[in-house]
């Protein structure tokens, strides 16, 4: 198969970031042209999940996602609850978050970041669509956390910038999630990271840049847009002895089954 043929989604990038303010259609037209046809925008506050739904109502290849990220869960409103159920109810919006726990960064008590987690997980599970989970140097809790509001048949969400241990993967598996890799896949110091990533079961297998974060080796350090989710791809289609098309076509069928609205809006 042509590498242009190959078809890929990105799970998770943030194109209403400032980053892209000044040239996202160039940004878009890279993404075309890599194959990349298919990417969900993702929101970490109040602002920026009414931005992902005003950009997913702009371009045919954009879906958004709702939610406050643990680090900006300090800052919302005392009515942000009510808001983001509103807002998760906008066409095109395919998942709840991102939500979860970072305990890298102390933005937001601890005590209210799990709150926070919780009330995303119980707003999900009622609408039926998935978490978008973000954990940073909290994963006991996290595992417990998505344990408690488990989906075990799938759908449940996904563990987006996986860089766990192989145990927590798969309590992640069990509980229902999938599992995402972005750029960090790629880094040279990266062996531990691989060798979980292999485990992973094919039907949980999903990939994203994190865009304008994480950009993969060879461009490590520089703005990353939604077409270089292609080398994480690449890096995950070795690692379980697929070719990249074989990788592109199960990890574009995953994220299809998992954001079921995806295919449900795309008339
Ligand atoms: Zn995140
Ligand atoms: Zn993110």
């Amino acid at each position: 198969m042509l590498e242009s043929a190959v078809k890929l989604v990105d799970t998770h990038a943030h194109l209403m970031d400032p980053a892209f303010a000044a040239d996202l259609p160039a940004v878009m037209a890279r993404a075309v042209a890599a194959g990349v046809t298919t990417i969900i925008c993702v929101g970490y506050d109040l602002p920026s999940s009414r931005a992902a739904v005003a950009l997913a109502a702009q371009w045919p290849q954009l879906w958004a996602t709702v939610g406050i990220h643990p680090n900006y869960l300090g800052a919302a409103p005392p009515t942000w609850r009510a808001e983001l159920m509103d807002l998760a109810r906008a066409p095109r919006v395919v998942a709840i978050g991102e939500t979860g726990l970072d305990y890298y960064r102390n933005y937001t008590p601890a005590a209210v970041q799990r709150q926070g987690f919780e009330d995303h997980l119980a707003l999900a599970a009622a609408l039926g669509l998935p978490v978008i989970v973000h954990c940073r140097e909290a994963e006991p809790e996290v595992v417990a956390l998505l344990q408690a509001y488990a989906r075990p048949a799938g759908g449940a969400g996904v563990w987006h910038c996986f860089s766990g241990a192989e145990a927590t993967m798969h309590a992640a598996v069990a509980a229902g999630y999938y599992i995402s890799f972005a750029g960090p896949l790629t880094f040279k110091s990266a062996e531990p990271l691989r060798a979980v990533a292999a485990c992973v079961p094919h039907d949980r297998l999903l990939v994203e840049t994190d865009a304008p974060y994480l950009s993969p080796a060879p461009f490590r350090g520089q703005r990353n847009e939604p077409a270089r989710v292609c080398h994480t791809a690449e890096r995950l289609a070795a690692l379980h002895g697929l070719s990249l098309a074989e990788l592109a076509g199960l990890t574009t069928r995953n994220a299809y089954r998992l954001f079921h609205r995806l295919g449900e809006a795309a008339a």
